[in-house]
């Protein structure tokens, strides 16, 4: 179970709203799960207190300074492999666009850890030598590329406290949620009954709970065959559900 996220950020205030809003501020106000913020300008030294540099070799843009980020990395990584009850050293995780690309299981493999380091880049990115001496993983949200590491920090932190036990009101949801079973998720639908002309689904107002479960299945099942094909070569389902498909491959739409 995770108790403490671990954020080094040049903009600490950026987490504030994560602090305070939605399902991680409750969480975290609960204090199930404590998160911390770094701050490498903390350890810089002269007037400035910079955290950036020109790169060598020239080019566009500055670089984050090795020793004040390495020294706030170092400080995140003291406090929280002293706060452990287990000698385990706590993973340092950087946000990169280079990373391996952040899925549900990922995120089901980090919300597992007891203790996450997350390290968030700025301008044309860190210091390659801390990377190589202190950074062990690399996550990226995905094939574009963000102004700073906070964005992706967020977005993982969201993501993996959400999975925590007693965080979401209702458990069932986190299960049934897109790419948890392998599926996209099932469409949802809530009061009135019309609006603007579209009513909901008949089924859902049947009280057949047998029924709906298995609308809510196909559905998935659906969905993902016309939006996200790809993900059907992994999922577990059963022959009457694989046979199901098979008919409605019709349904999809050739490209061109
Ligand atoms: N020059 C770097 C490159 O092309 O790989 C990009 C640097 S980016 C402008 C600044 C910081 O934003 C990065 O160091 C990283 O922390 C973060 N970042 C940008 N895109 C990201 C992505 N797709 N996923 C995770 N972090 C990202």
């Amino acid at each position: 179970m995770l108790t403490e996220i671990a954020v080094v950020t040049l903009f600490p205030e950026w987490f504030d709203s994560l602090k305070t809003l939605g399902l991680t501020g409750r969480a975290l106000a609960d204090q199930r799960v404590r998160l911390r913020c770094y701050n490498p300008r903390d350890h810089a030294s002269g007037v400035h207190r910079s955290v950036d540099d020109r790169p060598y070799g020239g080019g566009p843009g500055m670089v984050m300074r090795p020793e004040p980020l390495a020294l706030a990395i170092e400080q995140a990584k003291g406090d929280c492999d002293h706060g452990s009850d287990n000698s385990r050293h706590t993973i340092v995780s950087g946000l990169s666009p280079q990373g391996r690309r952040l899925d549900q299981k990922a995120v089901e493999m980090l919300a597992q850890r007891e203790r996450l380091i997350l390290v968030c880049g700025r301008y044309e990115g860190i210091d390659e030598r801390v990377n190589d001496a202190l950074i062990d993983e690399e996550w990226s949200l995905g094939d574009f590329v963000l102004s700073g590491g906070e964005y992706a920090a967020a977005a993982l932190i969201d993501a993996v406290v959400r999975l925590q036990p007693g965080v979401l009101g209702h458990e069932q949801s986190a299960v049934e949620d897109s790419f948890s079973t392998g599926l996209l998720d099932h469409p949802h639908f809530t009061r009135p009954e019309v609006w603007r002309d579209l009513t909901v689904p008949p089924v859902l107002q049947s009280g057949d709970h047998a029924r709906i479960a298995q609308w809510r299945r196909r559905q998935a099942l659906l969905r993902t065959l016309l939006r996200r094909p790809d993900l059907l070569e992994q999922a577990e389902l059963n022959d009457e559900e694989r046979a199901w498909l098979e008919q409605q491959a019709h349904l999809r739409q050739r490209p061109g």
